[in-house]
Order: structure tokens, then sequence, then C-alpha cells
């Protein structure tokens, strides 16, 4: 399969061996990978946030309840809700999740961005895993007709030792730890440039307590609700 799917069967795995009753997804798109994951019978909240809200708004009709889900009613609930705005930006909407997913989305920040980001969502939404994946550059020279960056939009790509220092970072700053991984693998023989798309998977030391109440009470919203269902 593509690798974007190997990406989104990568989440689905990870849902089905950890069970976390509410996910986000933090540069959702299309909202494809919300999708796939509201199948997932363990699921009772799932949130998406976007920059760009047409994209978010294209299929997310998708994520509607169909009429079988009104005439053969299950024992959960699930809501699904979509947020507008920026994950430089923090939001108590974001707060109380068990598993924050971040697929090919650092490259897409500027540096003022990114800068943000480690507080934003270790320091602040503290979901109990973080998984992000982001090009491997190391990998590039693979790709026939890349040559600096593999999209347009991509603020940097790095290299193993690059991303696997800003997270280190990130997971020591925050009580978290981290592992790394990932998909699309070289033809024999190239096997040391690593995956296609590199991943980290951090997992929260200590549980959260009490702060939660604490940072609902004194944080603005900042993201605007662009959709929300209930089943
Ligand atoms: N996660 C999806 C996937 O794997 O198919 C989409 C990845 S797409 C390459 C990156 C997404 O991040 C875009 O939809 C873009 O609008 C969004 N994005 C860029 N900057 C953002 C920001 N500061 N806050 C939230 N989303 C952002």
């Amino acid at each position: 399969p593509p690798l974007y799917k190997q990406r989104y069967q990568f989440i689905k795995d990870l849902v089905i061996k950890y069970k976390p009753k509410k996910v986000a997804d933090l540069g959702c798109a299309d909202c494809t990978l919300l999708w796939m994951l509201k199948f997932c019978k363990c699921i009772e909240v799932l949130a998406g946030l976007d920059i760009r809200e047409n994209v978010m708004k294209e299929k997310m009709h998708r994520l509607s309840p169909l009429p079988a889900d009104y005439l053969q009613p299950s024992e959960r609930s699930l809501t699904v809700t979509l947020h507008h705005g920026s994950v430089a930006h923090k939001d108590p909407c974001m707060l109380g999740f068990d598993l924050v997913t971040c697929i090919e989305l650092i490259e897409h920040l500027e540096a003022a961005e990114l800068e943000k980001f480690p507080e934003v969502v270790f320091g602040f939404m503290a979901p109990a895993m973080v998984v992000i994946s982001t090009p491997n550059s190391e990998f590039n020279p693979l790709l026939p007709g890349v040559t600096l960056f593999r999209h347009s939009d991509h603020k940097f790509e790095w290299d193993r030792a690059q991303f696997q220092s800003w997270a280190v970072a990130a997971a020591t700053s925050y009580d978290y730890t981290v592992e790394f991984t990932g998909l699309g693998t070289s033809p024999p023989g190239t096997e040391d440039v690593g995956f296609c798309t590199q991943i980290g998977v951090f997992v929260r030391k200590y549980p959260k307590n009490g702060e939660t109440v604490n940072s609902e009470k004194h944080t603005e919203h900042a993201y605007k609700t662009v959709f929300k269902a209930v089943y």
C-alpha cells in the first residue's frame, strides 16, 4: 500500500493495541485518518485540528453518523469534533486526550510555530501518548525527482539525527519517553538510509493529576469549532 495509507494503518494498529478512548489528530487535513478511526469501537471522542478550514470541510460529511448508526444504536457513544486553528495555540478543547497524532505535520510549521509546538502538545495537551511522523531526508536521494524537499510546502526536512535530537529534547523537557521507528523501506543494499517516513512514539511518564481542571479555567478558546457529530 502507498505510504500515506501505511501511516494511517500504523495509527490504527496503535489504537487497536492501546485502546485509547479520546484521540485527537493535529493537521487532520481532509479527515481521512479520523474517518478510519471512527470504526474503532474503543474510541468515544475524536477531534481534528487544521489551519486550513476548507480542506478540513471538504469531506467532513464522512464523519457524520450513517442511517445504520441510528437504526442500530451501539453501546458506546462517539463524539467527533473538528476545530479550525493552529497547533501553535492552546485551547482547552484539546485537554484530556489519551492519544494525539501529528502525521506529516511538523515539516509544514514555520520556525515560530515549531518553537511553540512542544509546549502546546506535550506541556499543555499532555496526552498519555503522542505520535509524530515526518520525512527522513536521508531517504530523499532514492526518490525520483526530489531535489530539495519532497513537497513545496515543507519548511524543512530532517535527517534521523536532527529529528531524534529534537524529539529527545522535547520528551525530556515534558517527562515523556520516546522511541523511534518508521515506514517505507529502501531496496536491498541501501538500508543504511533508514525509513522513508520517520516516526517518534512518545509516552508520558507520569499520570496527569488535577492540572487539567486548572488549565481549563485559565485558557481562552483559540480554535473555532466547525463540525460536531454525536453518535
Ligand atoms: N495528517 C494528514 C495526513 O497524514 O494525510 C495531512 C498532512 S498535510 C501534509 C499537513 C497538514 O497540516 C495540512 O492539512 C495543513 O493545513 C496542516 N497544518 C499546517 N500548519 C498547521 C498548523 N500550524 N496548525 C494546524 N495544522 C496545520
